[in-house]
């Protein structure tokens, strides 16, 4: 017996917020997850490689596939797009695997009118002071971008209470086990432990 369709698990929150740490962690000790890789118009930082945390792609191409349908959402963030595949995650929720996928608010919601069973958690950083320190610390964007981007995240903390979870990042490893936990609450829920007691 086995069960069919895998499950999507939504990941938002603002820039800044550690989520991309905290998503490492958790593909690290579950290999069984699939990270589904967006793609951006968004020139590559220094430690991200393509094809790992983003398909970077220039504008045309990206809105030859916007023409083309393949995206199940896309927008433009912060001056850039960014955008899921259609047929790539298509495939791997047919083929049963479970899919995180980070994706900020607007694209959040599109995603579930399109997949209502998705579940969502946003992320928390412990606090705004904290939330700008770190995107300063991180280096790689002009004062207007952080402006930009902190101003984004007050408009998405908003949006938080439309997620099914909340997890504050204080701390990465906190973080992941609150993270898995909701993972396994959810592989366990009935409905979809159901093919378990279904006779074949
Ligand atoms: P960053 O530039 O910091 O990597 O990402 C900026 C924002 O874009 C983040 O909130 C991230 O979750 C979001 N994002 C990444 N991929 C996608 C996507 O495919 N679609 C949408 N709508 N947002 C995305």
């Amino acid at each position: 017996m086995k069960e069919n369709k895998g499950r999507l698990f939504i990941l938002s929150g603002p820039s800044g917020a550690g989520k991309s740490t905290v998503i490492c962690e958790v593909l690290k000790r579950n290999p069984s997850l699939h990270f589904s890789v967006s793609y951006t118009t968004r020139p590559p930082r220094p430690e991200e490689r393509d094809g790992a945390q983003y398909y970077f792609v220039n504008r045309s191409d990206f809105e030859a596939m916007i023409a083309r349908n393949e995206f199940l959402e896309y927008t433009e963030y912060v001056g850039n797009y960014y955008g899921t595949s259609r047929p790539k995650m298509e495939a791997y929720l047919n083929a049963g695997t479970d899919v995180l996928l980070d994706i900020e608010v607007r694209g959040a919601s599109n995603v579930r009118a399109k997949i209502p069973e998705a579940v969502s958690i946003f992320f928390l950083p412990p606090s705004f002071v904290e939330l700008e320190r770190r995107l300063r610390a991180r280096n790689t964007d002009h004062e207007e971008k952080i402006a930009k981007r902190l101003q984004t995240a007050r408009e998405e903390y908003e949006k938080a209470r439309c997620y099914d979870y909340i997890v504050v990042n204080s701390d990465v490893n906190a973080a992941a086990r609150e993270v898995e936990a909701i993972i396994t609450a959810e592989r366990c829920k009935m409905a979809n432990r159901l093919y378990l007691i279904k006779e074949e």
